[in-house]
């Protein structure tokens, strides 16, 4: 994913956690004993494989991977009001942590090495905490909800929610060795009063930090927004500063011309997320049109309730066929939906000189895929091709993270899996019992 799009038969070398070089093969692969750290080089033999620059995934809530499968086939109105909404205000500083263990260790075995998270209002730090042990890198933000007409389970005064999001911010911003990164994170509009939007604008200039929310995703969504403010919903985001390159603005599926100007001339970033969209019932977002008119677009998974996976091949995939049968088959090709997987994701974390690519000089967020499977062969094929149509999650060999080996032969290094899977289902079965489902 350089400038030229190169794909080389090539070894990388990683030092302190960056590419320092990309150089042609010369010899055969020797087999080297990877997976300690230490004074000696580490050799990870991806001889066969395929490596590419780790996948980035830029709207996750890892907050509700505890629920997935608990809010299915329902509209998104519904699907917040009856079941998201009090999940979320269930929670516990040990549900935040283990739904965020849970998740991260499903996007790290699937090859994602970078999201953008939207956390619910409370117990964040745990969020940060389980982020830290897993090794992904993360830009994560707690829920800001302070408008009346909002659950009170999980609305906050204006002025506490903006002080916690602050206080997050000092302590987690830049932490990890700038693997970990803060977000402002108001819901949506009709969850946040316009001065809390306004601040957020202010906060994050000052902080260099991201701004995250959910834009246009239903008609229902666009007219109370209109009712409430009197304007169209990307122009209201507009008006409170929430646009431009530091801007996330998740799904954008009912967007007008006039809306995808706007976009574009800010240089906002959208996320695409197909499989939510589909699953919600909310409808396409006109993608290509979007970067047609020259808007920056990555994709994302969405929470676990609303996809089931967090499987950023499978939103690929997604992304490239739901367009064709509206614009037919040449619409958004493979090679366009990978750049949005990897440059577009990092760009929207405000991370475009970082990661996103294989470059010397850029972190070592690298994933080795194994395409030997029947359901990527034959290999003459276009390797793009494959990568985007054919291969999946469970594909995925080897991912590091930061110059850390995460995943070694498709298991979990940087935690137990078992352990997890064990305390997601209990906490899981507390968070039922506390809200009756
Ligand atoms: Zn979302």
């Amino acid at each position: 994913m350089d400038g030229e799009r190169r794909i080389l038969d090539a070894d990388v070398v990683v030092e302190q956690g960056r590419i320092t070089t990309v150089r042609r093969r010369t010899g055969k692969g020797r087999r080297g004993k990877p997976g300690t750290r230490g004074a000696k080089p580490v050799e990870l033999d991806c001889t066969g494989l395929v490596l590419l620059p780790g996948l980035v995934q830029a709207h996750i809530h890892l907050c509700q991977t505890l629920f997935r499968g608990l809010a299915d086939d329902l509209a998104l109105e519904d699907w917040l009001a009856k079941r998201i909404w009090p999940l979320e205000a269930a929670h516990t500083e040990a549900s935040v942590y283990w739904s965020a263990m849970l998740g991260a260790a499903e996007l790290l075995l699937g090859g994602t090495t970078a999201i953008l998270d939207m956390e619910t209002v409370r117990h964040t730090d745990a969020a940060f905490q389980a982020l830290e042990a897993v090794g992904l890198r993360a830009t994560a933000g707690k829920c800001l909800i302070d408008a009346e007409a909002n659950p009170p389970g999980l609305r906050e005064p204006t002025d506490r929610a903006l002080r916690e999001a602050a206080d997050l911010c000092a302590r987690w911003h830049g932490a990890a060795g700038g693997r970990l990164r803060y977000c402002f994170a108001p819901r949506f509009v009709p969850s946040c009063t316009g001065p809390l939007l306004r601040a957020v604008s202010d906060l994050a200039e000052r902080a260099g930090a991201v701004i995250h929310t959910h834009a246009a995703e239903t008609p229902v969504e666009l007219e109370l927004v209109k009712r409430a403010t009197g304007h169209d919903e990307i122009a209201y985001l507009d008006s409170v500063g929430i646009a431009g390159r530091r801007a996330a603005l998740a799904h954008c599926v009912w967007v007008d011309r006039d809306a995808i100007g706007r976009l574009a001339r800010a240089g906002t970033n959208v996320v695409h997320c197909p499989s939510s969209n589909l699953k919600l019932g909310s409808g396409i977002a006109p993608i290509p049109e979007m970067l047609a008119a020259g808007c920056h677009v990555a994709l994302g998974a969405d929470g676990a309730p609303c996809n089931n996976r967090l499987d950023g091949f499978e939103e690929m995939r997604l992304a490239a066929l739901i367009q064709k049968p509206r614009l037919g088959p040449e619409a958004l090709p493979a090679a366009r939906v990978l750049e949005l997987a990897t440059l577009g994701g990092a760009r929207a974390l405000g991370l475009e000189s970082e990661i996103g690519s294989i470059e010397p000089g850029k972190r070592a967020d690298l994933v080795a895929v194994d395409l030997s499977g029947p359901h990527a062969q034959p290999d003459g094929a276009d390797l793009v091709s494959r990568l985007v149509y054919s291969a999946r999650a469970a594909d995925v060999r080897h991912v590091v993270v930061d110059g850390r080996i995460v995943v070694q032969d498709g298991r979990l290094k940087s935690a137990d899996r078992e352990e997890i899977r064990v305390e997601a289902n209990a906490a899981t079965r507390r968070l039922r019992r506390a809200v009756g489902l």
